[in-house]
């Protein structure tokens, strides 16, 4: 039995956490949630935004599944989910984005794996001010994490049977920075042969993706250019509900969709849940229950395509609770 770390988060989180466990329950996995949170509501109970407890339990689980978590916006306060991917080193985050059967979106066959680098970039959290009405803030990219994300995607490629991996970058403009970045994936593009590569200008990359998203199956890309293709990506399926994700290291890996905490919709039971279950379906396939993960998939392309218990993002009227319920009674069939 594996124990994961539960951690609920802000806005929208307690609700769609709710929903993946018990959609896993549903689905008959064989799992031990610890619970604890972070975020907001952690910082109004214990005074820690990461409580201790909170990274002991990772510490010792080394799988998590956390819901969106917000960052207070001003000075002093570090991203939570930056500061969790750092200090665990889970360097790669993976988001695949892949069209939902049924849904009437402008795309019927996107298919496509970003493969974020999630350590350092603008992410690295050096900025200051350099004089009155001056900021600064720097990129860092190294050749160490280049080509550990490099390898990652390439070695991804390999392992799920895709064909093409697409470096994404503005090493025309930022020649050093991104121009260490492109020669490192290049280098390990070298080594994987039998794996087309094709590197693509990040602004052209938004292009080609609005117009031909079909063309494209493993991105690899520094942070900051990853969180924004992500979203955009996310529009091309249907939104941020249902875009799933996994940050992962060497030996560790937490489990998180790409949305925030959307606190616009928070508490109503309006949430689509999709991108968590589709996370926590990640987490499964990461701890070898392959099977459960492949249940819960079919189970929510099933009811998203018959199309009964739509959430409203996705044009329906569906509350979070009713669709939830459809994915478990679709797997206790
Ligand atoms: P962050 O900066 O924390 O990544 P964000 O700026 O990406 O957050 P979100 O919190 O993800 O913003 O929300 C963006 C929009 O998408 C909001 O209008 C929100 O209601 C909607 N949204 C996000 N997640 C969901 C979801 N699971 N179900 C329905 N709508 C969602």
């Amino acid at each position: 039995m594996n124990t994961v770390t539960l951690i609920p988060g802000d806005g929208i989180g307690p609700e769609v956490s709710s929903a993946v466990v018990e959609v896993l329950k549903a689905a008959g996995v064989n799992i031990e949630w610890e619970k604890i949170n972070g975020g907001e509501d952690a910082y109004k109970a214990t005074g820690a935004f990461i409580p201790e407890a909170l990274l002991e339990s990772i510490s010792t689980n080394r799988i998590a599944f956390k819901g969106p978590i917000t960052t207070p916006i001003g000075k002093g306060f570090k991203s939570i989910n930056v500061t969790l991917r750092q200090k665990y080193n889970t360097y790669a985050n993976v988001r695949p984005v892949k069209s939902f059967p049924g849904l009437n979106t402008p795309f019927k066959n996107v298919d496509l794996v970003i493969v974020r680098e999630n350590t350092e970039d603008l992410y690295a959290g050096l900025e200051h001010m350099v004089t009155e009405g001056v900021a600064e803030s720097i990129k860092i990219i190294t050749e160490k994490a280049s080509l550990r994300i490099g390898e990652f995607a390439f070695q991804y490629a390999k392992d799920n049977n895709r064909k093409k991996v697409t470096a994404v970058h503005k090493a025309n403009i930022m020649k050093i920075s991104d121009g260490l970045f492109l020669d490192c994936i290049r280098r390990v593009a070298a080594k994987y042969p039998e794996i087309a590569y094709e590197e693509v200008i990040v602004d052209n990359m938004c292009m080609q993706l609005v117009m031909y998203p079909e063309k494209y199956d493993v991105l690899v890309l520094p942070n900051l250019y990853g969180d924004i293709v992500s979203d955009l990506a996310a529009g091309l399926v249907g939104g941020l509900g249902l875009v799933p994700g996994a940050n992962i290291g060497d030996d560790i890996a937490i489990f998180e969709a790409v949305h925030g905490s959307a606190p616009d919709i928070a508490g109503k039971n309006l949430a689509n849940p999709t991108a968590c279950i589709l996370s926590a379906a990640m987490l499964l396939d990461y701890i070898k229950q392959k099977e459960a993960a492949e249940n819960i998939r079919q189970a929510v392309f099933s009811v998203i395509k018959e199309g009964k218990y739509l959430t409203r993002d996705l044009g329906g009227t569906a509350t979070t609770e009713a669709y939830t319920r459809a994915v478990c009674d679709y797997l206790s069939k």
